[in-house]
C-alpha cells in the first residue's frame, strides 16, 4: 500500500473543506471497499479523511419517510423496526449482501459509492481499463466477462454497479442528500448514477469534496408489497448475477402501482419505467409479468460472456413479480 496521510474530521464542514482542498484525498467510512482497493494498488489517495465520527449515524421517521444518516451501518438499517415491518425490499437487499461482519462495518453512504467488482479494474497489472485509466481500453470486452453488465453499457466499459441496496432504493424513489463547498443539495437516486458511456471513470454526479450526508426513503403505500430477489452463483457471500427489486400495489387482481429495478446486469441501478407502464393497470398475470420483463431488457448490449444475462434478468424479474403478487405460473 502506498503511504498516505490520515486525518479525522471533527465535523461535516471540516470534512468537506479538507477533501475539497486536496484533489488526491478520499473519504474513509467503514473502509471495506476503500482500503481493499488501496491495498491492491488500484487507488492511491495521498490523504484519507476519516468521517466515521461525524454525527451522520441513525434513522428517523417523519413526513411518511425514513431518513437514514450516511454513516448508519448496513446491519443497523436492516434491523430497523420500520424497515422490518414495511420495507422488506430494503431488508432483503441488505441481508443478501456481504457478510454480518462486513455489514457491521459498512455504511449506507459507502455502499452507494462502492466501486466496480470488475476483476480487471481490481487488478492493476491489467493495463486496459477505462475506469481505472481513461483511454486505456476495456479488458472485459476483449476477454472473459461473465459477471458483467448488459444495460447502460458501451464498448468502453461493461462493469456492473454492485450495490444491492441501491437497486432497492432506486425502486423506492429514494433521495440522496449531499453537502459540498457551495452548500447542500438533494438528488433523486434515479439521477445520481451515470451510465458507463463516454466516461466510465465518472460514476455519479458527485463533485470532488461532496459528502453524502443521508438518504430519504419515502414509505410505500400501506397496501404495497415489496421484494428483492438476488440470483448468484453461491447462496451467500456473493454478488448478484441478476437481481430485481419490485414494489407492487394490486387490487382485485389488477396492478394499481408498480416500481421495478434491476441489479447485477447494468452499469447503474436500473429503473425499468417501461416495465412499470406495462404492469400498471394490467391484470397481475404471468403473461403481463413476461411482457414487462421483456420491456425491462430493451436496448441490452452483450458480449459473448454476458449474453445469458438478458434471459436471466427477465426470469429474475418474473419470479420477483410472482412472489410479490402471489401469482403462480
Ligand atoms: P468505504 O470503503 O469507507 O468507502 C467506499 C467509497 O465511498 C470510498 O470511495 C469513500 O471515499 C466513499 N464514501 C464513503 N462514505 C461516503 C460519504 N458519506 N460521502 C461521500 N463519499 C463516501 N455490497 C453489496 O451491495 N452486496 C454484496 O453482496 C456485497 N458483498 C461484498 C463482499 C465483500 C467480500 C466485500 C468486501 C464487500 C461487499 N459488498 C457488497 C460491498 C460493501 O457493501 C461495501 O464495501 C460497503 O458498503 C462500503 O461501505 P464502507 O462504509 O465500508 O465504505
Ligand atoms: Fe475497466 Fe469497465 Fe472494462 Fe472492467 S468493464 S475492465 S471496469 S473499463
Amino acid at each position: 500500500m502506498l503511504p498516505f496521510d490520515y486525518v479525522r474530521a471533527a465535523d461535516v464542514d471540516e470534512a468537506v473543506n479538507l477533501l475539497a482542498a486536496d484533489p488526491s484525498a478520499s473519504y474513509l467510512a467503514g473502509g471495506t471497499t476503500q482500503l481493499d482497493l488501496m491495498k491492491d494498488g488500484v487507488l492511491g489517495p495521498e490523504r484519507l479523511v476519516d468521517i466515521t465520527r461525524l454525527p451522520l449515524r441513525g434513522i428517523t421517521r417523519s413526513d411518511g419517510a425514513l431518513h437514514v444518516g450516511a454513516l448508519t451501518t448496513m446491519e443497523e438499517l436492516a434491523a430497523d423496526s420500520a424497515v422490518e415491518r414495511a420495507l422488506p425490499i430494503v431488508r432483503q437487499a441488505l441481508l443478501l449482501g456481504a457478510s454480518t461482519q462486513l455489514r457491521n462495518m459498512a455504511t449506507v453512504g459507502g455502499n452507494l459509492l462502492q466501486r466496480a467488482r470488475c476483476r480487471y479494474f481490481r487488478d492493476p497489472t491489467v493495463p486496459e481499463c477505462n475506469k481505472r485509466d481513461p483511454g486505456s481500453g476495456c479488458a472485459a470486452v476483449e476477454h472473459s466477462a461473465r459477471m458483467h453488465a448488459v444495460l447502460g453499457v458501451s464498448e468502453k466499459c461493461i462493469a456492473v454497479h454492485a450495490s444491492d441496496l441501491a437497486v432497492a432504493l432506486v425502486a423506492l424513489d429514494a433521495t440522496v442528500h449531499l453537502q459540498g463547498i457551495p452548500g447542500r443539495r438533494s438528488v433523486p437516486l434515479t439521477q445520481f448514477y451515470r451510465e458507463s458511456g463516454a466516461s466510465p471513470d465518472v460514476e455519479n454526479v458527485l463533485v470532488h469534496g461532496e459528502l453524502i450526508t443521508g438518504v430519504t426513503i419515502p414509505m410505500p403505500p400501506a397496501a404495497a408489497a415489496s421484494h428483492y430477489l438476488k440470483v448468484r452463483d453461491r447462496a451467500s457471500y456473493e454478488f448478484a448475477l441478476a437481481s430485481a427489486g419490485v414494489v407492487l400495489v394490486t387490487r382485485e387482481g389488477t396492478v394499481e402501482q408498480a416500481r421495478v429495478a434491476l441489479g447485477g446486469v447494468a452499469s447503474k441501478p436500473w429503473r425499468c419505467l417501461e416495465a412499470e407502464q406495462i404492469l400498471t393497470g394490467s391484470p397481475a398475470t404471468e403473461e403481463t409479468f413476461r411482457e414487462a420483463a421483456s420491456a425491462s431488457v430493451q436496448g441490452a448490449w452483450t458480449v459473448p460472456g454476458t449474453a445469458f444475462k438478458v434471459e436471466l434478468a427477465q426470469r429474475t424479474l418474473v419470479r420477483a413479480l410472482r412472489t410479490v403478487s402471489g401469482v403462480t405460473p
